[in-house]
């Protein structure tokens, strides 16, 4: 705790988005490091390395955007993986009135287990990145984080269903070649959001937002499809298209209801 305050490894900030959470402006924190390494990631410069900062520091930078953005969200590198300074933060965005959003890879359940407890986490977007057979080759993790990343998902969605957790959502992110994988994956996402998100790798072509949508089609349910395109887009091959973003759940609540 050099200079007196919780330190944090910090990665980046920025003031105002749109995309980090669809429908609100927000600021995004950058929290750096991160255990998993993704054959995608775009951020591989957060991936490691050291850049300490005091929370203090960080919680004016979040406060200085109060007047214009109505929440902050956490994103890396991977964020959870610094349990007390994320705590440290989104509590102090709390008391400032603000949403506070998380994306995570889940391996640090502890600490979704905390913000949860805590109920300083309003919306969580958990990423599933490939089946659970696949993660160890091709995410370059050991056998047991997968077994972690599970742990988070059954806690985010008992939150989500008990109301302690307002927003969650299952994004994946798909690659030509890995369509078959879809499926499988949307299986762990039942009940809840599922987001397609277009995977962008090297020379490989991207899969278009035409081809998600077959993609989408044999999962038999709505999701959001996210393309550096079309932005993101909620889907239902019963229904309609609606190019904004709602609470898919909703949507499938009025299916029920139908
Ligand atoms: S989990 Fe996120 S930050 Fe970590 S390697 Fe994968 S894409 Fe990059």
């Amino acid at each position: 705790m050099a200079g007196g305050f919780l330190q944090v490894n910090f990665g980046g900030f920025v003031p105002l988005s749109t995309v980090d959470w669809p429908g609100r402006a927000v600021c995004t924190v950058f929290l750096r490091g991160c255990p998993v390494r993704c054959h995608y990631c775009h951020n591989r410069d957060l991936q490691a390395g050291d850049d300490r900062r005091d929370t203090e520091e960080i919680i004016r930078l979040i406060g200085s955007t109060r007047m214009v953005v109505s929440g902050v969200v956490f994103s890396g590198g991977e964020p959870t993986m610094q349990k007390d300074a994320l705590v440290a933060l989104a509590e102090a965005s709390k008391k400032m009135g603000l949403f506070v959003g998380l994306h995570t890879n889940g391996v640090y359940p502890e600490t979704l287990r905390e913000l949860i407890g805590k109920q300083i986490v309003d919306r969580i977007a958990l990423d599933i990145k490939a089946t659970w057979e696949q993660y160890p080759n091709l995410l370059k993790v050991r056998p047991e984080t997968t077994g972690r990343i599970r742990e988070s998902l059954a806690l985010c969605r008992e939150a989500y269903a008990d109301g302690r957790l307002p927003g969650f959502e299952v994004v994946t992110t798909i690659f030509r070649g890995r369509e078959n994988d879809v499926p499988v994956i949307a299986r762990e996402a039942e009940g809840v959001d599922f987001v397609l998100q277009q995977g962008v790798e090297g020379m490989i072509p991207p899969l278009s937002f035409d081809e998600i949508k077959r993609i989408a089609d044999r999962l038999n349910r709505p999701v959001k499809i996210r393309t550096r395109e079309d932005g993101e887009v909620v889907y239902d091959k019963n229904r309609i298209i609606i190019a904004e973003s709602i609470v898919l759940t909703d949507i499938m609540q009025a299916r029920r209801n139908t």
